[in-house]
């Protein structure tokens, strides 16, 4: 796959089998720095497509740095080939000794300069680990969002952008990947997550969120695509009841 989301920033990555014949994208983005090559996430293990892509879009250069959004399957494969190969690496979260110690940590509301460019590291409102970053490109405004702000989708729409001219997510492909990868949201206080979410998406000047697991949503159909997240997350949450007194089965 690829689909440019910004003259910079590709969208390659691959396609799982999810649940009620749905799909959920495992996505990887590259972006062309000029010079230098950035790649985000490193998608599944088993998965040669994506760098066969990587190496057409890089001309065979390969990129020289990797940003990991948090060190899991299905996103870290290869990572230890590219460290080998001498890329960069740099992650959210530890990269344990036995995977071979290899890359930096990067801290949360930090700002780096990689390749000629700035890059945030935004603290997730939402994400189904309990450490991983946000990535802000503010070159082309683009937010990788890691595991948060996915979506399932069906089988022959893998390659769609919410954008202007099309691609809507629908509801029911939100509440399938919330209700699947997010069971927290079950906990949450609606409000409080939708005040910390909209505070810290308003903090950038977002042109596209691009999730580890979901349909890239150009900025201006980010509040559309909102509306739809908290109306499943209202409902989510009001299913729990509470926690039960001691004693009760
Ligand atoms: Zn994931
Ligand atoms: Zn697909």
């Amino acid at each position: 796959m690829n689909v440019q989301l910004a003259e910079d920033v590709h969208w390659v990555g691959t396609c799982e089998d999810a649940d009620s014949g749905r799909h959920v994208h495992v996505s990887v983005y590259l972006i062309d720095a000029g010079d230098e090559y950035v790649l985000v996430d490193a998608g599944p293990p088993h998965e040669t497509d994506i760098d066969t892509e990587v190496d057409r879009l890089t001309g065979g250069a390969g990129v020289d740095t990797l940003l990991l959004t948090h060190t899991n399957m299905p996103h870290t494969g290869h990572a230890h080939e590219y460290a080998d190969r001498g890329v960069r690496v740099l992650s959210a979260t530890d990269i344990p000794e036995e995977f071979g110690g290899y890359g930096e940590l990067w801290n949360r509301d930090e700002t780096v300069e990689l390749a000629g460019r700035e890059f945030s590291f935004p603290k997730p409102p939402m994400t189904d680990h309990v450490y991983s970053l946000w990535l802000y490109d503010r070159d082309s405004g683009v937010l990788f969002s890691s595991e948060a702000l996915g979506n399932y989708h069906s089988p022959g729409r893998c390659e769609a952008v919410w954008d202007e001219s099309g691609g809507e997510v629908s509801r029911a492909e939100v509440e399938a990947y919330v209700r699947d990868r997010l069971p927290w949201v079950r906990y949450v206080a609606p409000e409080k997550l939708e005040s910390t979410l909209r505070d810290r998406l308003a903090g950038y000047d977002v042109s596209y969120v691009a999730p580890g697991h979901g349909t890239p949503v150009a900025g201006e159909q980010l509040e559309a695509y909102l509306d739809r997240l908290m109306d499943v997350v209202r409902e989510v949450a009001g299913e729990w009841s509470g926690p039960q007194e001691p004693g009760t089965p």
